[in-house]
């Protein structure tokens, strides 16, 4: 690895207060004093000290700076670091860095502070890419999760999973070696029983990635309905903007709309679709099919009902879609006079339900049959209800049940990928126990699943990869 001396301006590109210029490597002390016109020298205060003073290219003053001086290893990336506070300009933080450039340092990639942490042990992979997830983070949870991995929650789940598989398959290993003293007679039933434990614990984790993904990226939800039972209005108000166009003809939002909304502290990835029905307009149908599509895949469905008119066969078709889904029903136009009650909709999706029990047609989904969904009223014109719709999203994806301290969430999908992985590997294991295949088989496997993880951590992964995975950094991280 290059041991050269980066810098970076660290801060945002916009005008303000203060900017920082951070400096890290074996020559950051040496570079600053060149730089630095001040009382001492940057090479001779001692740790962990800051010193005023000024920024000069040669005779050129360039700015009036505090000096934060932090010798390695009790830095961020390990290494001998200083950050420059100069003024928040964008032009003054470029002089500054443009001038630590003149006398020696070299401009940092995109990431390559916490990549230098990683590869001087102050991290692992885990709590690097945490950085990356806090920066990003849009809302408390977001945050809160990356925090969690940050502190290291991720990195020793992982590490207690690795040295269990490590000492299993040592154990093999040692008794192929030496037979006459160590038995592998009936050991096949312990490693299955570790396995199962360790595929348990892979499958929370792997299951936790769905919560970690409505927390990093906001829950997908889909607006299905009838053509004019007011789904653009609904989208419009939560938005807070006029989006989607709104017209008293029927099936005008063809295309499909995406918008993010921010509603106590939880994003929604709103997919507003053309009405369900039946239809023999081929544009139309398009429409559709991509809004059944999206229902399937969706995290939430909310389906928007005119009140104030009948429920046909169309609303049976949109009723069968969801009954079995995390949905919410709003019944919208309660401010005209209504037809359609929440004991309507009930009866119907109880019917549903039975039907379904009589074909067993009900297959377990990640959340289970929705034993009750939400039926709400509102009017999307006259804004009512909608504090109660806010609140039942909130209790419905939150109910409480986030705690960081305790639960990990796995919230990034290379992460997500290595557990899948990680998990077919030890199931591969059983099944050789199982079918009663010699002792080195299961470590082959035992070795896969260890090697997987350790992708995660970052301990077993090749520069190219690495060099990757901080690449998606910014710049001055
Ligand atoms: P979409 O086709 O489902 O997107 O429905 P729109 O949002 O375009 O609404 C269709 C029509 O219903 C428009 O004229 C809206 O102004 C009207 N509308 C929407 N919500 C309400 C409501 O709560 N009350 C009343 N009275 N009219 C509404």
């Amino acid at each position: 690895m290059k041991k050269d001396t980066i810098a970076a301006i660290s801060t945002g590109m916009t005008n303000s207060g203060i900017g920082i210029v951070r400096l890290s490597g074996n020559e950051a002390l040496e570079i600053a004093d060149k730089v630095y016109r001040g009382k001492e020298k940057i090479t001779e205060v001692p740790s962990h000290t800051i010193h005023y003073g000024h920024i000069a290219d040669g005779e050129e003053t360039v700015d009036e700076v505090l000096m934060m001086v932090m010798h390695g290893p009790r830095t961020f990336t390990g290494e001998d670091t200083v950050e420059i506070n100069c003024h928040g300009g964008t032009y003054v933080v470029s002089r500054v860095l443009e001038t630590v450039l003149k006398y020696g340092a070299r401009a940092a990639e995109p990431g390559e502070f916490t990549k230098r942490a990683f590869l001087n042990g102050k991290m692992d992979l885990s709590q690097a890419e945490a950085v990356i997830d806090l920066i990003n983070s849009e809302n408390e949870y977001a945050l809160q999760s990356s925090v969690s991995q940050l502190k290291g929650s991720v990195k020793s789940a992982i590490n207690e999973l690795r040295s269990k598989i490590l000492y299993h398959t040592a154990f093999i290993e040692t008794a192929l070696d030496d037979p006459e003293h160590i038995s592998v007679d009936g050991y096949g039933e312990i490693l299955k029983g570790v396995s199962e434990e360790i595929i348990e614990k892979l499958q929370k984790l792997i299951d936790s990635a769905d919560d970690g993904r409505i927390m990093k990226e906001g829950i997908q939800t889909v607006i299905v309905g009838k053509p004019n039972a007011g789904k653009s209005s609904l989208l419009n108000l939560l938005a807070g903007h006029e989006r989607a166009i709104v017209t008293d003809i029927a099936g005008t939002t063809r295309d499909v709309l995406e918008e993010q909304i921010r509603l106590q502290g939880l994003n929604l990835n709103v997919i507003d679709t053309a009405g369900i029905r039946q239809t023999e307009d081929l544009v139309e149908k398009m429409g559709v099919d991509k809004a059944k599509e999206y229902a399937q895949k969706a995290d939430l469905i909310i389906y928007v009902v005119d009140a104030s008119k009948k429920l046909d066969e169309n609303d049976e078709k949109i009723m069968e879609l969801i009954y079995d889904k995390k949905a919410i029903i709003l019944l919208n136009k309660s401010d005209l006079e209504t037809v359609v009650d929440e004991n309507l909709i009930r009866e119907k999706i109880s019917n549903l339900k039975k039907e379904a029990e009589q074909t067993e047609k009900s297959e377990g989904q990640r959340y289970q049959v929705s034993e009750n969904i939400p039926v709400i009223q509102i009017s999307a014109k006259e804004e009512q209800g909608i504090q109660t719709f806010q609140d039942t999203l909130k209790e419905m994806f939150l109910r409480g049940n986030i705690s960081f301290n305790e639960e990990i969430y796995i919230t990034n999908a290379r992460q997500k990928n290595a557990l899948v992985n990680a998990l077919e590997s030890m199931k591969k294991v059983i099944e050789s126990i199982e079918n009663g295949m010699p002792e080195d088989f299961y470590s082959i496997d035992l070795m896969d699943a260890y090697e997987e993880l350790g992708n995660i951590t970052g301990e077993s992964m090749g520069e190219d990869l690495v060099n990757e995975i901080f690449s998606k950094f910014c710049m001055g991280k």
